[in-house]
């Protein structure tokens, strides 16, 4: 089985990444989360990402395909859970390609639907786990830390992403309209994209994602 999430910035891709992974077995890939590695390494490298990424633009597709593809090479799950790819048409087009190439298709397309300014309101509220990439909001209740800047799930050290501010914010989501916002009525011509109304409380989109997938592995 191998899904899409597609959403604008913040929408919650990774929160239900997470959940997806654990109760179906997927491999869950998170390009952004890749790059964020990535942008760790104290060389020149690392600093170029680190840049990249503050900026708020999307990252060349040279770059993502060989983040990408080094990482696939060292995956034996090959269930995957895209999480922040593909971002543009082209992506979709090379996954497609690739995909084809060990005979398997993509499944379900999910597109988590999220008003903007419930967007802007939950980026300046997240914060991530250093160590596992686990997902908190310190401004909405139900998704708080039990304790303050640290992960429940693996007692790592949260922080705030360096993009999570107003300004890349804005970028952030200009590019998305630009160049992803596409890949709906791309993804809806081949019958595979299902719209999750996603301004709702986590269990609530999940619920709607699991009953989308048990129906269609009935077909
Ligand atoms: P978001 O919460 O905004 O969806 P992600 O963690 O998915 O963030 O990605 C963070 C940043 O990484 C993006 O703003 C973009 O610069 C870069 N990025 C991630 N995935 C891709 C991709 N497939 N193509 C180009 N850039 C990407």
């Amino acid at each position: 089985m191998n899904i899409i999430l597609l959403a604008p910035p913040a929408a919650g891709k990774g929160t239900q990444a997470e959940l997806l992974e654990s109760k179906y077995h997927l491999n869950h890939i998170s390009t952004g989360e890749l790059l964020r590695k990535s942008a760790s390494r104290e060389d020149d490298f690392g600093k170029k990402m680190r840049d990249l990424l503050e900026s708020g633009e999307l990252v060349s597709d040279e770059i993502i395909f060989e983040v990408l593809n080094k990482h696939l090479e060292t995956c034996e799950n090959q269930n995957l859970l895209l999480d922040g790819f593909p971002r543009n048409i082209y992506q979709a087009e090379r996954l497609e390609e690739m995909l084809k190439e060990k005979n398997d298709k993509l499944d379900f397309v999910f597109f988590l639907d999220v008003p903007k300014e419930t967007l802007k309101r939950r980026i300046t509220g997240r914060r991530m786990c250093q160590k596992c990439g686990s997902a908190y909001n310190v401004n909405i209740d139900s998704l708080k830390p039990k304790v303050d800047s640290i992960c429940d799930k693996c007692q790592g050290t949260l922080y705030q992403r360096n993009d999570d501010n107003e300004e890349s914010f804005e970028i952030r989501y200009q590019e998305y309209l630009d160049k992803t916002s596409a890949l709906i009525t791309y993804y809806q011509d081949k019958q595979i994209l299902y719209r999750i109304q996603s301004d709702k409380s986590k269990e609530e989109v999940f619920q709607e994602l699991c009953g989308v997938i048990e129906k269609g592995m009935k077909k």
